[in-house]
Protein backbone atom coordinates (compact mmCIF):
# COMPACT_ATOMS: atom_id res chain seq x y z
CA UNK A 1 0.00 0.00 0.00
CA UNK A 2 1.34 3.26 -0.80
CA UNK A 3 2.45 6.06 1.39
CA UNK A 4 1.55 9.80 2.01
CA UNK A 5 3.60 11.52 0.08
CA UNK A 6 3.75 14.59 2.35
CA UNK A 7 4.42 13.03 5.65
CA UNK A 8 5.41 9.00 4.51
CA UNK A 9 2.66 7.60 6.89
CA UNK A 10 0.85 4.50 4.92
CA UNK A 11 -2.38 5.35 3.71
CA UNK A 12 -5.36 3.48 5.17
CA UNK A 13 -7.92 2.92 1.49
CA UNK A 14 -11.17 2.52 2.06
CA UNK A 15 -13.01 0.31 -0.81
CA UNK A 16 -16.68 1.45 -0.83
CA UNK A 17 -18.43 2.15 -3.97
CA UNK A 18 -17.86 5.99 -4.02
CA UNK A 19 -14.07 6.10 -4.06
CA UNK A 20 -13.99 2.80 -5.67
CA UNK A 21 -13.55 4.72 -9.53
CA UNK A 22 -11.83 7.59 -8.20
CA UNK A 23 -7.78 7.70 -8.29
CA UNK A 24 -6.36 6.68 -4.72
CA UNK A 25 -5.40 9.56 -2.71
CA UNK A 26 -2.01 10.89 -2.20
CA UNK A 27 -1.61 12.75 0.76
CA UNK A 28 -3.00 11.39 4.57
CA UNK A 29 -6.14 12.71 6.09
CA UNK A 30 -3.47 14.73 8.45
CA UNK A 31 -1.93 16.46 5.62
CA UNK A 32 -5.17 17.35 3.63
CA UNK A 33 -5.85 18.74 7.02
CA UNK A 34 -3.09 20.85 7.32
CA UNK A 35 -3.79 22.44 3.78
CA UNK A 36 -7.56 22.82 4.51
CA UNK A 37 -6.43 24.90 7.16
CA UNK A 38 -4.62 27.19 5.31
CA UNK A 39 -7.33 27.83 2.90
CA UNK A 40 -8.30 31.18 1.26
CA UNK A 41 -11.63 32.48 2.62
CA UNK A 42 -12.79 34.93 -0.13
CA UNK A 43 -15.79 36.80 2.80
CA UNK A 44 -13.48 40.09 3.87
CA UNK A 45 -10.80 39.40 0.99
CA UNK A 46 -10.10 42.44 -2.72
CA UNK A 47 -12.36 40.61 -5.25
CA UNK A 48 -9.74 40.90 -7.57
CA UNK A 49 -6.43 40.33 -5.49
CA UNK A 50 -7.59 38.31 -2.92
CA UNK A 51 -5.69 40.77 -0.02
CA UNK A 52 -7.28 41.06 3.22
CA UNK A 53 -9.38 44.52 3.45
CA UNK A 54 -8.94 46.37 6.61
CA UNK A 55 -11.74 47.01 8.88
CA UNK A 56 -14.12 49.90 6.45
CA UNK A 57 -11.78 49.51 4.22
CA UNK A 58 -13.93 49.60 0.91
CA UNK A 59 -11.50 50.04 -1.97
CA UNK A 60 -8.54 47.63 -2.57
CA UNK A 61 -5.41 49.79 -2.06
CA UNK A 62 -3.33 47.59 -3.38
CA UNK A 63 -5.14 47.50 -6.74
CA UNK A 64 -5.67 51.26 -7.13
CA UNK A 65 -1.81 51.39 -6.82
CA UNK A 66 -1.48 48.72 -9.79
CA UNK A 67 -4.39 50.21 -11.79
CA UNK A 68 -2.63 53.53 -11.66
CA UNK A 69 0.54 51.89 -13.40
CA UNK A 70 -0.41 48.91 -15.60
CA UNK A 71 -3.23 46.79 -17.26
CA UNK A 72 -4.46 45.83 -14.14
CA UNK A 73 -4.99 41.62 -14.11
CA UNK A 74 -8.73 40.63 -14.41
CA UNK A 75 -8.33 37.93 -11.15
CA UNK A 76 -6.01 36.45 -8.98
CA UNK A 77 -6.89 32.82 -8.59
CA UNK A 78 -5.01 31.37 -5.37
CA UNK A 79 -6.23 28.61 -3.05
CA UNK A 80 -3.65 29.04 -0.25
CA UNK A 81 -2.00 31.25 2.60
CA UNK A 82 1.30 31.82 2.51
CA UNK A 83 1.34 31.08 6.00
CA UNK A 84 1.89 27.90 8.46
CA UNK A 85 2.35 24.80 6.46
CA UNK A 86 1.84 25.92 3.50
CA UNK A 87 4.74 28.84 3.83
CA UNK A 88 7.03 26.01 5.09
CA UNK A 89 6.73 23.89 2.04
CA UNK A 90 7.02 26.48 -0.38
CA UNK A 91 9.92 27.68 1.38
CA UNK A 92 11.43 24.30 1.49
CA UNK A 93 10.63 23.59 -1.81
CA UNK A 94 12.31 26.62 -3.35
CA UNK A 95 15.29 26.33 -0.70
CA UNK A 96 16.17 22.88 -1.50
CA UNK A 97 14.81 22.53 -5.26
CA UNK A 98 13.06 19.38 -4.11
CA UNK A 99 11.35 16.86 -6.44
CA UNK A 100 9.24 15.63 -3.92
CA UNK A 101 8.19 18.43 -2.48
CA UNK A 102 7.21 19.58 -6.21
CA UNK A 103 5.26 16.51 -6.54
CA UNK A 104 2.90 17.46 -2.92
CA UNK A 105 2.34 20.79 -4.55
CA UNK A 106 0.96 19.59 -7.94
CA UNK A 107 -1.09 17.30 -6.02
CA UNK A 108 -2.54 19.80 -4.48
CA UNK A 109 -2.78 23.04 -6.73
CA UNK A 110 -5.63 23.56 -8.94
CA UNK A 111 -5.49 25.91 -11.76
CA UNK A 112 -8.42 27.75 -12.45
CA UNK A 113 -10.88 25.89 -14.82
CA UNK A 114 -10.89 28.22 -17.82
CA UNK A 115 -9.56 28.11 -20.97
CA UNK A 116 -6.32 30.50 -21.91
CA UNK A 117 -4.25 31.45 -25.68
CA UNK A 118 -1.14 31.01 -23.40
CA UNK A 119 -0.46 29.99 -19.54
CA UNK A 120 3.02 31.79 -19.23
CA UNK A 121 5.27 31.20 -16.13
CA UNK A 122 7.09 33.87 -14.34
CA UNK A 123 10.97 33.09 -14.59
CA UNK A 124 12.69 32.69 -11.27
CA UNK A 125 15.28 34.82 -10.02
CA UNK A 126 17.39 31.74 -8.70
CA UNK A 127 17.31 30.70 -12.65
CA UNK A 128 20.04 33.43 -12.68
CA UNK A 129 22.38 31.44 -9.62
CA UNK A 130 24.35 28.41 -10.00
CA UNK A 131 21.47 25.19 -10.86
CA UNK A 132 19.81 28.15 -13.36
CA UNK A 133 17.73 24.57 -14.55
CA UNK A 134 15.53 25.12 -10.88
CA UNK A 135 12.69 27.02 -11.81
CA UNK A 136 10.12 26.27 -9.43
CA UNK A 137 6.84 27.37 -11.12
CA UNK A 138 7.73 25.19 -13.66
CA UNK A 139 8.54 22.03 -12.40
CA UNK A 140 5.07 22.00 -10.64
CA UNK A 141 3.38 22.93 -14.11
CA UNK A 142 5.37 19.73 -15.62
CA UNK A 143 3.97 17.66 -12.88
CA UNK A 144 0.75 18.81 -13.25
CA UNK A 145 0.73 18.25 -17.43
CA UNK A 146 0.31 21.67 -18.27
CA UNK A 147 1.50 23.15 -21.22
CA UNK A 148 3.19 26.52 -20.82
CA UNK A 149 4.87 29.24 -23.20
CA UNK A 150 8.40 30.38 -22.10
CA UNK A 151 8.46 33.68 -22.74
CA UNK A 152 9.99 35.80 -20.12
CA UNK A 153 13.37 36.02 -18.75
CA UNK A 154 14.98 37.27 -16.04
CA UNK A 155 17.50 39.97 -16.88
CA UNK A 156 21.03 39.89 -15.70
CA UNK A 157 21.68 42.98 -13.89
CA UNK A 158 24.43 44.28 -11.76
CA UNK A 159 24.45 45.08 -8.12
CA UNK A 160 21.86 47.21 -6.90
CA UNK A 161 24.35 48.88 -4.85
CA UNK A 162 26.26 49.64 -7.24
CA UNK A 163 24.16 51.91 -9.00
CA UNK A 164 22.63 55.45 -8.91
CA UNK A 165 19.31 55.69 -7.81
CA UNK A 166 18.12 57.03 -11.19
CA UNK A 167 19.74 53.70 -13.48
CA UNK A 168 18.00 51.74 -10.73
CA UNK A 169 14.27 53.12 -10.98
CA UNK A 170 15.12 52.65 -14.78
CA UNK A 171 15.89 48.51 -14.39
CA UNK A 172 13.06 48.66 -11.98
CA UNK A 173 11.30 45.94 -14.30
CA UNK A 174 13.34 43.15 -14.06
CA UNK A 175 12.07 41.09 -17.43
CA UNK A 176 12.73 40.78 -20.73
CA UNK A 177 10.87 38.86 -23.65
CA UNK A 178 12.62 35.96 -25.30
CA UNK A 179 10.18 34.84 -27.74
CA UNK A 180 8.34 36.89 -30.16
CA UNK A 181 4.43 35.52 -29.31
CA UNK A 182 1.26 37.29 -30.85
CA UNK A 183 -0.29 38.36 -27.86
CA UNK A 184 -2.91 40.38 -29.81
CA UNK A 185 -6.18 39.23 -28.36
CA UNK A 186 -5.09 36.61 -26.32
CA UNK A 187 -6.25 35.16 -23.21
CA UNK A 188 -3.07 35.13 -20.65
CA UNK A 189 -2.52 32.97 -17.26
CA UNK A 190 0.43 34.06 -15.66
CA UNK A 191 1.84 31.82 -12.92
CA UNK A 192 3.95 32.71 -10.07
CA UNK A 193 4.62 30.84 -6.63
CA UNK A 194 3.93 33.76 -4.36
CA UNK A 195 1.35 36.43 -4.78
CA UNK A 196 2.46 39.60 -2.27
CA UNK A 197 2.13 43.06 -3.63
CA UNK A 198 1.49 42.03 -7.25
CA UNK A 199 4.21 44.21 -8.86
CA UNK A 200 6.07 40.85 -10.31
CA UNK A 201 3.37 40.08 -12.71
CA UNK A 202 2.28 43.23 -13.32
CA UNK A 203 6.16 44.09 -14.90
CA UNK A 204 5.97 40.72 -16.26
CA UNK A 205 2.54 41.93 -17.96
CA UNK A 206 4.18 45.44 -19.07
CA UNK A 207 6.74 43.74 -20.97
CA UNK A 208 4.28 41.47 -22.68
CA UNK A 209 3.50 44.41 -25.51
CA UNK A 210 0.78 45.23 -22.66
CA UNK A 211 -2.84 46.36 -24.12
CA UNK A 212 -3.21 44.55 -26.44
CA UNK A 213 -3.41 41.62 -24.64
CA UNK A 214 -7.50 41.11 -23.90
CA UNK A 215 -7.16 40.19 -20.41
CA UNK A 216 -4.93 38.24 -18.35
CA UNK A 217 -5.38 36.00 -14.78
CA UNK A 218 -2.91 35.08 -12.09
CA UNK A 219 -2.40 31.59 -10.63
CA UNK A 220 -0.11 31.60 -7.13
CA UNK A 221 0.49 28.53 -5.23
CA UNK A 222 0.21 30.99 -2.13
CA UNK A 223 -0.69 34.36 -1.20
ZN1 LIG B 1 0.45 12.87 5.37
ZN1 LIG C 1 -6.99 44.08 -4.60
Amino acid sequence: MANCIQCDVKLTEMFDALNFYKKPAKLCVNCIALWEENKIVLEGRCAKCLKKLEQGERECLDCAFLAAKFLLMNQLYCDYQYKGMVKQLIHQYKLLKDVALCEILAEQLRLPNRSYDYIIPIPSPMQRDMQRTFNPVTCVLEKMQVAYEVILHTKVRPKQSSLGKLHRARLANPFEISKNLNLEDKNILLVDDIYTTGLTVHHAIEKLSVRKIRKFDVFTFAR
